[in-house]
């Protein structure tokens, strides 16, 4: 097992590549914070298929948007586990609306959620990795942040940007005890793109390489790399998982 003992919190684990990502460590013998902001039914489900993988669980409800909510989390988990291994920044959002008819709200969200959110949540668990003298952070970026930008996810593209900065600028920072990485997927099958046109997903499907769309078990299967001992030399990396996109 790869992460036998290891504390891990995951937000945005409910669902899509925060679920997979979620039982994917437990089976390597994590044991998983499965954050949530609404979905309380779907996270307690998460926590009992960890349960029957044999590994242990708690649900916690945080909006990641809110500073006193992420202390809350880091504080139950410190007294429920004792300690925090591994933070994976996974919860985003995103509102596929042409740019000039996108408000100001919605940018301001998109950006507390996906930028703010990443960097809070890694503040607060960074805290508790240095008392223990390691850790590692993964933060979910996406392609978008690099070259495959549309503009009606201009303030999305603009966040996951900044994601990837901000991974630099921690993997920096926190060494060499905390090692800070991105994962940046290119499209991935999940809930977040259950709306897009039959016809705008063949378009994308026939740029990928691969001629599909990920899974989210494939997504969780790199961010696994990235927290595992095999990656021991890596920090401050962006690690593109999109299939070869042109
Ligand atoms: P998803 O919509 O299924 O999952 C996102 C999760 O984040 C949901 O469970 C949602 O409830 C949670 N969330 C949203 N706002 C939150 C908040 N304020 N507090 C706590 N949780 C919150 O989508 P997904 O595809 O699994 O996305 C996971 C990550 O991967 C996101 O950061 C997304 O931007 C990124 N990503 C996805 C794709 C894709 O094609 N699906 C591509 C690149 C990057």
């Amino acid at each position: 097992m790869k992460l036998k003992n290891k504390i891990a919190i995951i937000t945005g684990s409910s669902r899509g590549i925060g679920k997979s990502t979620a039982l994917l460590f437990a089976k390597e013998g994590a044991k998983v914070v499965v954050n949530y902001l609404s979905s309380e039914k779907e996270a307690f489900s998460v926590v009992d298929e960890i349960k029957k993988i044999g590994s242990e669980a708690i649900a916690i409800k945080c909006d990641i948007s809110k500073e006193n909510e992420i202390k809350k989390m880091i504080q139950k988990t410190i007294d429920t586990f004792g300690k925090i291994d591994i933070l994976v920044n996974n919860a985003g959002i995103v509102f596929d609306i042409p740019l000039f008819e996108k408000t100001v709200e919605q940018w301001k969200q998109t950006l507390d959620v996906n930028l703010i959110g990443t960097f809070l949540c890694s503040k607060y668990a960074s805290e508790q990795m240095l008392k223990n003298g390691s850790g590692k952070i993964i933060n979910i970026s996406s392609t978008n942040g690099i070259n495959s930008l549309s503009p009606e996810s201009a303030d999305y593209d603009a966040s996951k940007a900044g994601v990837i900065n901000l991974t630099k600028n921690l993997a920096k920072e926190l060494a060499p005890n905390i090692q800070v990485n991105s994962v940046a997927p290119g499209w991935v099958d999940t809930d977040m793109n259950k709306d897009l046109p039959k016809d705008f997903v063949e378009e994308e499907t026939a740029k990928i390489f691969l001629k599909r769309f990920a899974t989210p078990e494939e997504i969780a299967k790199s961010i696994l790399f990235l927290v595992s001992d095999d990656a021991s030399y890596i920090t401050g990396s962006i690690l593109k998982v999109d299939g070869g996109y042109d």
